[in-house]
């Protein structure tokens, strides 16, 4: 399957990545120049395509979401082109301390890449802010909010990007829309908290870090609530495996139905589990 560019707003297109694979998002400023937000090494042609169909006459920032791989790891490719990467003091102090081996790790399957890309390496954003930025283009601008609720959710970047003359609001990872979330690099608790103050947030349209765009803030609230709703009853069954009480398969089974038949990604069910048993958890 091939992922879909979806005209979000005037200038806002989002790259949504098939089967709830990384959502890519491109805002087009007045003078053609884009803010990328997140962007993956293995799927740069996509990138690239999108930035080429959409008009955009370069990249103007590059923004990373947070820290994971699969939102950092075209920063290589865009700094060599000494484009400015803009990122939260905690997706970068997540990528200095796990990122090098991350980033192997990810490659180990796609080792061509590095032949595609000589020196290809884990680069940091050279943008920092700590809780709150501004980022500007010609008719664009861009408020990033750090809401890794006590330095840990989803993960240790976690930040939001609102695009204010259009009402857009970029969610980044903290919303999976339609597929089962990534959680065992994250803190569930703490990512909970996170998710209250979304509940309130203002926007015409969401677009998640994985699944499809959302229209519309009510649409919106009620899948922010699902977000949170998944988790906490998840983390509820997570301790009802700890205790005993229920088994690995009962859970996965629970996960899987009801409410949640219709998500996809179902792997990813069997992954946080057993991530969690074996303790990489927080
Ligand atoms: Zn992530």
């Amino acid at each position: 399957m091939e992922s879909t560019i979806r005209q979000i707003s005037k200038s806002v297109f989002a790259v949504i990545g098939p089967e709830g694979a990384t959502n890519f998002t491109i805002i087009k400023a007045s003078d053609g120049a884009a803010a990328l937000i997140d962007a993956d090494i293995r799927r740069i042609d996509e990138v690239e395509e999108a930035l080429r169909v959409t008009g955009c006459a370069g990249v103007g920032y590059l923004i990373d979401t947070h820290e994971h791989f699969d939102h950092t790891s075209a920063n290589f490719y865009f700094a060599q082109k000494h484009i400015p990467i803009v990122a939260s003091a905690g997706c970068v102090h997540a990528m200095q301390d796990d990122g090098p081996a991350d980033f192997a790790r990810m490659l180990k399957p796609v080792p061509e890449l590095y032949e595609r890309f000589p020196g290809l390496c884990l680069t940091l954003p050279d943008v920092i802010f700590d809780k709150a930025t501004e980022v500007r283009l010609p008719g664009v601008t861009l408020s990033l909010e750090y809401r890794a609720e006590n330095g840990h959710s989803h993960s240790k970047g976690d930040t939001t990007i609102y695009f204010h003359e259009e009402e857009v609001f970029i969610a980044g990872d903290l919303l999976y829309t339609e597929v089962h979330p990534v959680t065992f690099f994250g803190n569930i608790p703490n990512w909970l908290t996170a998710l209250k103050p979304l509940f309130e947030c203002r926007y015409q349209q969401l677009i998640p870090g994985h699944g499809p765009a959302v229209d519309g803030e009510q649409a919106g609230r009620a899948y922010f609530k699902r977000m949170h709703d998944y988790l906490e009853d998840f983390y509820g069954q997570l301790q009802e495996i700890k205790s005993g009480r229920k088994s690995k398969e009962e859970i996965i089974q629970l996960m899987k139905s009801g409410a949640y038949s219709n998500l996809g990604k179902t792997r990813m069910v069997e992954r946080n589990i057993n991530q969690f048993l074996t303790g990489k958890w927080y």
